[in-house]
C-alpha cells in the first residue's frame, strides 16, 4: 500500500479562503479584527513564528500587533499586560508566543487570557468546555487535527483512535475531540507499556510527542490513517559533509507511508493547518464577543 499524502498546505488554503470572506464581512460591518501577539524576550523560533503569523493575518485582512516585552519581564508584569489587553475593547484576540523565559509560568499566563480572546483555545475555560463539546474557542492544534481528518474523508465514528502524547494543550484535547466524535480512543504517553501493542490497533493514529523516529512501520496497522503532529529540528549530513538542520515529525515517514492508507508529512502537514485554524479562531472570537 502507498499512503495518500494529506496535504496540509492545500487544506490550510481551503480554510483561509473560507475564513477570508468571513473576515471581510465582519470588518465592513463592525470594524477591523485585531490580533495581539505577546513576545517575551528574544527567542528566535518564537519570533519567526510570530512573523509568519503576521504575514498570514495581513493577507487574510486581520490586523496584527506584536507586543514585545524584554527578556527580564516578570510574571506580574506579563499578567498586567494581559489584563490590559483583556480590558481593551479594540483587542479581538490575544496569543502568547512560546517559549517564554524561565521566570514565567506559561500555564498561569495562558490562564489569565479572557476565554473570549483566547484565540489559541488554551485557557481552562476553553479546555474545560471541550468536555461538553462546546468550547468558546477550541484549541488550535487539536482543531487542526480534526480538520485534517474530516477534510480527508476519514470516518471517525466507531473508529479505533490512538493518540500518542497527552500534553494539556495538544494530545489531551485531541483525544477529547475524537471521543466526542464517537471514536473509541486510547490515550498513550510516556508511561505507556508496550506502545506498539496499542498503536497497532489504531484505525486513526495521532502522534504528538516531539521525538523523531518514535513511530515506525511496526507500530502501524496496515491501512491506518496517521497524523503526525510532532515538529523536531534534527541535524543531518549535508552534501558537503557539513551538518544541516532538517525539520521532521515523530513518524518515520517513508516506512510508515508504505503501510498506512493516509499520512501527514512534516513539514507541510498539521503545522500549516494549525496556522489557518488560528485565523478561523480569530474571526470566531470576534463573532462570539459581539454576542456576549
Ligand atoms: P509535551 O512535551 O508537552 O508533551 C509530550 C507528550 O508526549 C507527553 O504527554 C509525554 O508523556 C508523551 N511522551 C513522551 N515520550 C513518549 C514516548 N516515548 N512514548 C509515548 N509518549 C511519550 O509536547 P507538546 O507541546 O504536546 O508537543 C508535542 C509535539 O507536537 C512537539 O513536537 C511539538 O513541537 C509539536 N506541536 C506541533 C504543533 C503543530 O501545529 N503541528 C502544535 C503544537 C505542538
Amino acid at each position: 500500500m502507498v499512503a495518500k499524502i494529506l496535504d496540509g498546505r492545500r487544506i490550510a488554503g481551503e480554510i483561509r479562503n473560507e475564513v477570508s470572506d468571513r473576515i471581510a464581512a465582519h470588518t465592513v460591518r463592525y470594524g477591523p479584527i485585531r490580533l495581539y501577539a505577546i513576545l517575551v524576550g528574544h527567542d528566535r523560533a518564537a519570533r519567526l513564528y510570530a512573523d509568519s503569523q503576521r504575514r498570514r493575518c495581513l493577507q487574510a485582512g486581520v490586523q496584527h500587533e506584536l507586543v514585545e516585552l524584554p527578556e527580564s519581564t516578570t510574571q506580574e508584569q506579563l499578567l498586567a499586560e494581559i489584563d490590559r489587553l483583556n480590558a481593551d475593547p479594540g483587542v479581538t484576540g490575544i496569543m502568547l508566543q512560546m517559549p517564554l523565559p524561565p521566570q514565567i509560568d506559561p500555564a498561569a499566563a495562558q490562564f489569565r487570557i479572557d476565554p473570549y480572546k483566547d484565540v489559541e483555545g488554551v485557557s481552562p475555560a476553553n479546555i474545560g468546555w471541550l468536555f461538553y463539546d462546546a468550547p468558546i474557542i477550541a484549541p488550535c492544534t487539536a482543531l487542526a487535527v480534526v480538520e485534517m481528518i474530516h477534510r480527508s474523508g476519514v470516518e471517525v465514528r466507531g473508529a479505533e483512535a490512538v493518540v500518542v502524547g497527552q500534553s494539556r494543550i495538544v494530545g489531551r484535547p485531541i483525544a477529547m475531540f475524537l471521543t466526542t466524535r464517537m471514536a473509541t480512543v486510547t490515550a498513550c504517553h510516556i508511561a505507556t507499556r508496550h506502545l506498539s501493542a496499542h498503536t497497532r490497533r489504531a484505525d486513526i493514529l495521532v502522534v504528538a510527542v516531539g521525538k523523531p523516529n518514535l513511530i515506525g512501520a511496526d507500530h502501524v496497522k496496515p491501512g491506518a490513517v496517521v497524523i503526525d503532529v510532532g515538529i523536531n529540528s534534527i541535524s543531518v549530513p549535508g552534501p558537503d559533509g557539513q551538518p544541516l538542520r532538517k525539520t521532521v515529525g515523530d513518524v518515520k515517514f517513508d516506512e510508515v507511508a508504505a503501510v498506512a492508507s493516509a499520512i501527514t508529512p512534516v513539514p507541510g502537514g498539521v503545522g500549516p493547518v494549525t496556522v489557518a485554524v488560528l485565523l478561523k479562531n480569530v474571526v470566531e472570537a470576534a463573532r462570539k464577543q459581539l454576542a456576549r
